[in-house]
């Protein structure tokens, strides 16, 4: 928490506005709004309903295609089946490990084939690191599909000057426990389309039709943030550039004390785009003794919590009957991504004898055949 968050809150019990809306959540969308420069924000209650709350708006629904990033979280994916739709995914390319233009240009021209457009393309932003945006709305232009950006892990990232999330035609924003701000739970929806987020407050708060009598015609969700949480949000809010400006210093560091390493790659930051490095990613590559998930164990051991990069939806055996298109025929990015990933500890907190610690340990592990139990 950033100091500010108590002032926030008793704003929000002083008012007794303990609900989903109130002054707090106002203030928070328009503040979110203005931040990312898109021309309105509705708060609500997860990234993954926000998702959700977009793919409703454009529309999905049972029988219909939505194209998804491959390399993400589950929750990038999950709002489509819960629509009844069917995902198809999209390999990584290798200069921003995110969707890959040459993987998503084959299978738009499959499904205008098949006369099967998808009803949106979910792109995300992994870790911070902006997709290949022109190339990937250039193709979604052309065949007039809507762009969904998950940027989820991506808050405070710009491309092109532009900030994440604010290309396409819906992105989301997530304020998880785990991401770089939060309000413990909850997430955003954001987009230059005032009728859409109109429609999205609608939606999330039960669909309520303008009756006196509760009357409802449409399918809704309560979906909608806690203006305690709200609260919290503007707090946080308020120290993102901090936060990023820490993320970023944690992954020169890394770098820095890495340079002389053949065993390791960094995931590269495409040419103007900024990353909020969320997390600080790498790869293992052949010169290493020991494998991502040996080095994962000895840092498990030393008590530092590394972890793998998301495992590919395509590989999940939630998904395993869902269509997917790798970068190219005999590249499938995201595979190897994924079996040779490393995450590392990366928060805005980090101190740095922990970060020399952690920087120590996996020095060491990268040169050992096999994890050594008793290291102490
Ligand atoms: C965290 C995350 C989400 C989901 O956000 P929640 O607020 O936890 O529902 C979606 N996509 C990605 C890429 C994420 O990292």
């Amino acid at each position: 928490m950033s100091g500010n968050e108590q002032k926030y809150i008793q704003e929000a019990f002083d008012s007794n506005w303990i609900a989903p809306l109130g002054a707090n959540v106002d203030a928070f969308e328009k503040e979110i709004a203005t931040y990312v420069g898109a021309s309105d924000a509705i708060a609500v209650s997860s990234g993954t309903a926000a998702i959700h709350l977009a793919l409703s708006l454009l529309g999905v629904s049972r029988g219909d295609q939505v194209f998804c990033s491959t390399l993400t979280f589950v929750a990038s994916a999950n709002p489509i089946l819960y629509l009844g739709a069917e995902p198809v995914f999209i390999d990584s390319e290798p200069d921003t490990w995110n969707m890959s233009p040459q993987a998503l240009e084959r299978a738009l021209g499959d499904a205008a084939r098949e006369q099967r457009l998808p009803k949106a393309v979910i792109v995300v932003h992994l870790y911070g690191q902006s997709a290949k945006m022109d190339e990937i709305l250039t193709l979604c232009n052309r065949y007039e599909v809507p762009v969904i950006e998950d940027s989820a892990e991506s808050l405070g990232s710009t491309y092109k000057g532009k900030a994440s999330g604010t290309l396409g035609k819906f992105g989301i924003y997530s304020f998880n426990g785990n991401k770089i701000i939060t309000t413990s739970g909850g997430g955003m929806l954001v987009s230059n389309d005032l009728q859409a987020i109109q429609q999205a407050r609608f939606l999330a708060t039960q669909a309520r039709d303008q009756a006196h009598h509760y009357q409802h015609s449409q399918l809704g969700y309560n979906y909608r943030m806690s203006n305690i949480l709200a609260g919290v949000g503007r707090a946080q809010l308020e120290v993102l550039n901090e936060r990023i400006a820490s993320r970023r210093k944690v992954f020169d560091t890394y770098l820095l004390e890495f340079s002389t390493l053949q065993e390791v790659e960094f995931m590269p930051e495409l040419l103007n785009t900024m990353s909020n490095r969320w997390l600080t990613a790498l790869t293992i590559n052949d010169h290493s003794l020991s494998t991502s998930s040996e080095i994962l164990e000895v840092m498990r051991q030393r008590n530092i919590e590394a972890r793998p990069v998301w495992k590919p939806l395509h590989l999940q055996p939630l998904y395993n009957r869902a269509k997917y298109y790798p970068h190219k025929e005999k590249d499938h990015v995201a595979e190897r991504l994924f079996r040779s990933g490393i995450c590392l500890p990366s928060g805005s907190n980090l101190l740095e004898n922990d970060q020399l610690y952690i920087i120590d340990c996996f020095k060491k592990a990268l040169r050992m055949k096999e994890p050594v139990r008793e290291m102490v």
